[in-house]
This record gives structure tokens, sequence and C-alpha cells, in this order.
């Protein structure tokens, strides 16, 4: 293992992502494949080691990212794998699209015809459809009317049809409101999917399942899985279980600066939001929001040292934070768990999520490069 310098780290379990793979794999018919969704750098995790480890240890084909950067990185670690660009590409990059054999997700006729414009090879594409996330894509009242947009651009000189896709809302609630929403982008899909089936069109790929839909509401018709968070091992919502064995693949640790004894009256941080109404022993964290520790934690985060809890005490500054250590001992050097296992205790992305009124997604996705990932088996 490189030296890296032991102040903010993370440690990145590629044993833990394999085996969220495996149970992943189980929860899916054997119709259905995964799409291993590692845009925003793996969720944090890292790119490249975490690509490599799906596509060559767990024997993963198919990865989804948000862009082309995040396309033709994944392409250097993994040649055959096939890449699907969920968001826009501009135009103009229509070229580099086809020169490194991303699939692009197309959400309009319009788009479909400003790309290809720019080409004179095939550019490989899946087609989005907008069925109740609002966001991008096909919008139409019927399947029927859907895929006859979809026969048209079939028609597209260049464009190059392997797939229609559509993205959930509400697949991580279980509110009977929300899944009868869920039903409904569900059957739509599938709907236009077997019209065009029906008119002698049969594309390889309809796929509509991200982590909430795997693990809830599983359905083989999807060929592939777009799992993102699960693989990870956190929750697509906090209030509803995973299925048991998947487990976070993400630590962040750090270590204690500076022990002392504060006098009852002494303050602590910026601001002066915390002042001592006794005695107590602080401990100085090595990690701030610069780090990705969010300053919505002030006075509200616990951190684990020698796995026992330890309240924040006053704002979360850029680069150090201050815990309250009166009960443990503790000493200069000591390693401290953020997010993680310590002895019997667990703090979860999850958790620190619901503590500021977030979702585990982001706080993983926003520990910051100043963090080096380390990766353990
Ligand atoms: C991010 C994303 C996913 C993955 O979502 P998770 O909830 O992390 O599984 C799947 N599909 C699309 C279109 C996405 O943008």
């Amino acid at each position: 293992m490189k030296p890296y310098l032991k102040r903010a780290w993370a440690e990145v379990s590629l044993g833990k992502l394999k085996n969220n793979v495996g149970i992943i794999k189980s929860l899916n018919s054997p119709d259905t494949k995964i799409m291993a969704v590692v845009k925003a750098d793996a969720y944090g995790h890292g790119e490249e080691p975490i690509c490599r480890c799906l596509a060559e240890e767990c024997g993963i084909e198919y990865f989804a990212v948000s862009n082309l950067d995040e396309a033709i990185t994944v392409r250097r670690f993994c040649p055959d794998a096939e890449i699907l660009i969920l968001g826009y590409t501009p135009p103009e990059y229509a070229h580099e699209i086809v020169q490194y054999n991303i699939i692009q997700g197309i959400v309009s006729t319009e788009y479909a015809e400003m790309l290809v414009r720019n080409i004179s090879e095939p550019l490989r594409c899946h087609i989005k459809i907008d069925t109740g996330m609002g966001r991008i894509g096909l919008k139409h009242d019927t399947p029927e009317a859907c895929a006859e947009e979809i026969k048209n651009m079939l028609e597209i000189n260049n464009l190059f049809v392997e797939g229609i896709y559509t993205h959930f809302a509400v697949a991580d609630s279980d509110t009977p409101d929300n899944v009868a929403y869920t039903d409904r982008q569900e059957k739509f899909i599938c709907d236009t999917y077997d019209i065009l089936k029906n008119h002698g069109i049969n594309l390889p790929h309809v796929h509509f399942m991200n982590s909430a839909a795997t693990c809830y509401r599983n359905n083989p018709k999807s060929t592939l899985s777009r799992a993102g968070i699960i693989l990870y091992g956190l929750h697509p919502d906090i209030s509803l279980d995973i299925p048991e064995g998947l487990e976070p693949v993400m630590s962040v640790k750090a270590v204690v600066s500076h022990v002392k004894t504060v006098d009852k009256g002494d303050c602590i941080s910026y601001g002066r939001t915390f002042i001592a109404d006794h005695e107590m022993k602080i401990a100085t964290v090595t990690v701030g929001y610069a780090d990705g520790y969010s300053r919505l934690l002030s006075s509200k985060g616990e951190i684990l040292v020698h796995g026992k809890r330890c309240k924040i005490v006053g704002r979360v500054c850029m680069d150090q934070l201050m815990i309250d250590v009166s009960e443990i001992e503790v000493k200069s050097g000591d390693i401290v768990t953020l997010i993680g296992k310590d002895g019997d205790d667990c703090i979860t992305a999850d958790e620190l999520a619901s503590l500021y009124g977030t979702i585990g997604y982001e706080v993983v996705c926003g520990i910051s490069k100043r963090v080096p990932r380390i990766y353990i088996d």
C-alpha cells in the first residue's frame, strides 16, 4: 500500500463491494444483468479501483455514468465494458461518443438529430422515456404515442437504438400512493416496449430498475438493474431496510491532534456557540467541512473514539473540529471514526445524512478530493 498522510482518509473495502454485488445478483432474475452506476467518481468511492474490481473480479459488463468525461475514464480501465451516459453530451462531442464506443442516452428526437449531424458512423444509444420523473426523456400520454415516436427515431440515419429506459421517482417509498405511481411508470415503459415488439421491433434492452426497485420490486422484464447506492451498501431511503448482508463500502477516519481540559465558561470554536458548563476534556480532530464533513453537523454529529460515541462541540471548521472526550482515555495521534465501525458501534453515512436532512448519497459523494481513498480487502 502506498503511504498516505494520516490526517483524514477514506477506507474503501473492495471485499464488501464484491459481497454487495453477489447479493444484488441474487436479487435479480437470471435475465437481468447489473448495470453498475459509477457516476460522480463511483459515488465518491473512486472510479478506477471500483470499476476495475467490478469488471475484472465481479464480471460486471454494464456501467452507467453521468457524462462523457466519466465515460472515457471508465473506458480507460474497462476496455470491453458497455458504458451508458445517462446525462447530456453536447452534440459537438458526438464523434467522441462513437470513437470510444459509448452508448448515449437520448432524450428527444431533436437531440438525436443534433447528435448525428456531426458524425459519419453509427452512434449507439438507449432512448430515455419520461414516465413520471419529470427530468429528461420522451414524454407522451400513451405508450402507443411513445412507441410511434421511437419508431420514427429508428429511421434517423446513423442512430443505432439498442434499448429504451426510464427512471422511477418514488421506488424508495412504500406508501400506497407512491407504489401506485411507480406501478404506472413501470407499466408505461413495459407497454411501450411490447408495442414495439408487436411491430417487429425487438430492442435488446428495456430497463427501469434503480437500487430501490431492485430491492423492493424486482421485475425480470428489466434487462438491466441500474444499481447505484446499494452497490456501495447504503439505503435508497433510510426508512426502508435494505436486503440482509449489504454493507457500506466506505469508512472515513481521522486522528486526534490535540487534547486539553477546559474550565467551566470556556468557549469552543467559531461563534462561541458552545460554552463549557463544567470542566471538560476536549479533543481536536483533523477533519472539517473542506473534507466533506458538513458544517451542518456542528454540535450535532458524533464521532467514534475507541468504540465510544463522542459529541461534536461547537462549529465544524474548514479543517478541524472539536469533540467531548471527557469520558475517554485519548491522546494525540489516536485514530477516530467519522463514518464506519469502531468496536461494537457504527456510524453510517445514512445516519449522518439524516442528522442534517440529506441522504447518504450526498454524504459519500461529498467526501472531498482532499481525502485520500485507501483500498482494503
Ligand atoms: C443515479 C441513477 C441511477 C442509480 O440510482 P440509485 O438510487 O443509486 O440506484 C439509476 N438510473 C439513473 C437514470 C440515475 O440517474
